[in-house]
């Protein structure tokens, strides 16, 4: 069988419909650009990356270098001392506005050059080169390949860098940047000239996605710094439509001035678009166009309510326990249902078997809450055993429940009664 993914990546580049919008052209090299060209990636958690268009061809990531360096800097400095320099709030202006918070001069966001030249700025490094060398060396590791900088591009915004400059000496004037105001420029210009295809974007999105860590299983941004990349993404990520970006699309998102666009669905998948001519805001038309299309076909937004109230958890009894059998990934509103469950045991010697055989993943504030129910349960008089065989409590300690087979799915560690219990159950 041929996965229909590809075929649905197909015909959303052929629902593009025409093009519109001009190519950037304040940096001269990007006026060379073929404005014909049109890509779409979808990178899963666990590194499948499906293409459709112009996949391969190379442009220079821009904007959507931002929330990578932010991330590094946090990671370098701590996010306090990155909070102290340059604020999270939207700033409705235009990228290249030159505007600081006038109370503290602070610039607003990590997304608008002021924010993204003084974020590069608190990368650690000996020097210039260095901290671009760190830089270039993390998006390779979120890309999964060794990326580079496109010299040419790079020479040429460099030499019509005016406002980027006027930016960052802005920045030294108010004390937000300690390093050399032309070096701090120079630096993130190199970083904005890294070549990515929609491949390597999708891919960084995707890690972006799954809290910061790659398909390999490598931490590369720490869950923390990860949700405030994305946080921040979320309010400021589209330039001035960032209000339209999220109640129409609705996910995390970055564009780029050379035409890409990526979208990050947490804890499902890393996006990206390219096609280099841009609407008003600066954001790539088509791109946009596939992400609104995406968002409507694949159910993308974040503020889409799921159904939790489907049942999770059922209470059968078998031989004179109680056995409650619980189902799918376990968050906060899942396993409330669980301890809503538990609490239909009156109280008394009875024993109760929790049943995790068909729990794949808890999250660590469900895992504290199963353990909380199953400790009270026990301090009601119960003898609590707790079948979990795919280890979802972890090292977790069994809050007074006895574990009865903990390490190996099926056999193993289970008394021969309780995998019966179990087994028998399910029938
Ligand atoms: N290097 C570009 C600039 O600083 C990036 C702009 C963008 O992609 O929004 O102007």
């Amino acid at each position: 069988m041929q996965t229909p993914m590809i075929d649905y990546l197909n015909v959303l580049l052929d629902s593009c419909g025409e093009d519109a919008g001009e190519i950037a052209s304040y940096i001269p090299e990007l006026a060379n650009a073929d404005p014909d060209r049109l890509a779409v990636a979808v990178a899963t958690l666990d590194g499948e990356v499906y293409v459709a268009g112009d996949a391969d061809v190379e442009f220079t990531i821009q904007s959507i270098s931002k929330p990578f360096t932010y991330a590094l800097a946090i990671a370098d400095q701590g996010l306090d001392a990155v909070l102290q320099r340059i604020d999270v709030e939207p700033s409705g202006d235009a990228f290249n506005e030159i505007s600081l918070e006038p109370e503290t001069g602070r610039p607003r966001n990590p997304m608008i050059n002021a924010g993204a030249i003084a974020a590069h700025a608190l990368v650690g490094g000996d020097d210039a080169e260095q901290r671009v060398e760190r830089i270039v060396e993390l998006y390779s590791r979120l890309a999964g390949r060794e990326l580079s900088v496109s010299e040419d591009v790079f020479e040429s915004e460099l030499a019509s860098a005016d406002r980027n400059m006027a930016l960052a000496y802005m920045l030294r004037t108010v004390g937000t940047l300690d390093v050399d105001p032309a070096d701090a420029v120079r630096g993130y210009t190199r970083q904005c000239s890294v070549s990515v295809t929609v491949r390597d974007l999708a891919r960084m999105a995707s890690v972006l996605a799954a809290g910061g860590r790659t398909p390999d299983g490598e931490q590369v941004i720490d869950p923390v710094t990860n949700r405030q990349v994305l946080s921040v993404m979320t309010t400021c990520g589209m330039y001035d439509s960032a209000g339209d970006w999220l109640t129409s699309v609705g996910i995390p998102a970055k564009s780029g001035v050379a035409g890409g666009l990526m979208g990050v669905l947490p804890g499902q998948v890393g996006i990206a678009a390219f096609s280099p001519r841009l609407d008003p805001h600066g954001n790539s038309t088509r791109g946009v166009r596939m992400f609104e299309r995406m968002n409507h076909d694949l159910g993308l937004h974040l503020m889409t309510s799921t159904d939790s109230s489907r049942s999770v958890s059922r209470r059968v009894e078998h031989d004179g326990a109680a056995v409650h059998e619980i189902a799918g990934d376990l968050h906060f509103m899942e396993a409330e249902r669980v301890l809503r469950g538990f609490t239909e045991e009156p109280a008394g010697d009875g024993p109760v078997v929790v049943d995790l055989d068909r729990v794949q993943r808890a999250n660590s504030i469900a895992r504290r809450m199963l353990l909380e129910g199953v400790r009270r349960l026990h301090l009601d008089g119960h003898d609590v055993r707790i079948v979990d065989p795919w280890g979802v409590l972890g090292s977790a300690e069994t809050g007074s429940g006895e574990l009865v087979h903990g390490e190996h799915a099926h056999g193993g560690f289970v008394p021969a009664a309780f995998s019966d219990v179990a087994s028998a159950v399910r029938g």
